[in-house]
């Protein structure tokens, strides 16, 4: 029973020393614990912190981000608008390189000009004597037209003159002419002109001098020969002309 008792009082003096030291274990771990705590609290908040400087840098990056894409876009444009420039550039080399073709073209049409006014010129001096000249043999042909005027003048006057004095001889013919023509278109017997019917109607004979008809019969009553040419003559050779102006010839 004693050694009962003395086995239980080494038991529970390890039990005591044992829950001492896990007493002070427990403690040593906990003053661990909470100085790793305060240790991690300090690094959540030093972790915050960077978060925090971390997000405000992101913010900052983004920004900057939008204004280099900003900026890209610009430079873009600037490198489209340098490459207008570039083609304005060659189009103005081009527009030089066509200014001095003309401007050859310019200097030789300029000389040409000056070759066709030294041209004109010399035509303008050569019409104004021409002129001169022209106007000389315009005086000239203006005097001879002067005189010729005058002398066509006096030929009308003395063709005027001549005309009248053929145009009163032409009246003295043509009067003579009717004389004529009545006389030759009058019956010699009773020196009327015969007419185209009835009794003093155109008639002949056979030897060819006409009368009228009533005149030759009461000739040939009495009379057998022909009263122009005295050739022979009757009735029966009486023949009636179908027409008023006969005109015999003179033989
Ligand atoms: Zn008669
Ligand atoms: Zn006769």
């Amino acid at each position: 029973m004693e050694s009962c008792n003395s086995a239980n009082h080494v038991k529970d003096s390890f039990l005591a020393e044992e829950f001492e030291w896990l007493q002070k274990w427990t403690h040593l771990s906990t003053e661990i614990f909470d100085n790793e705590a305060k240790k991690c609290d300090t690094q959540q908040s030093k972790l915050l912190l960077h978060l925090d400087y971390v997000q405000k840098q992101s913010r900052n990056y983004r920004q900057q981000k939008h204004e280099l894409i900003s900026e890209n876009f610009f430079l873009i444009k600037e490198i489209n608008v340098l490459g207008d420039f570039e083609k304005q550039k060659s189009d103005l080399r081009l527009y030089i390189s066509q200014k001095d073709q003309l401007t050859v073209e310019r200097d030789g049409l300029l000389l040409q000009i000056e070759e066709a006014k030294a041209k004109c010129a010399n035509l303008r001096q050569q019409l104004e004597e021409q002129g001169k000249t022209m106007q000389e043999m315009n005086n000239a042909f203006q005097s001879e037209l002067s005189e010729c005027e005058i002398h066509r003048t006096e030929a009308l006057d003395a063709l005027e003159r001549e005309d009248e004095k053929h145009l009163r001889e032409m009246d003295r013919l043509e009067q003579n002419l009717q004389n004529k023509y009545s006389e030759l278109n009058t019956c010699t017997i009773c020196k009327r002109p015969w007419d185209s019917v009835g009794v003093h109607r155109l008639v002949s004979l056979r030897c060819g001098h006409v009368f009228g008809d009533a005149c030759i019969r009461e000739h040939l009553r009495y009379r057998n020969f022909c009263s122009v040419c005295n050739r022979n003559a009757s009735f029966e050779e009486l023949r009636y002309i179908y027409g008023r102006n006969v005109l015999p010839f003179e033989t």
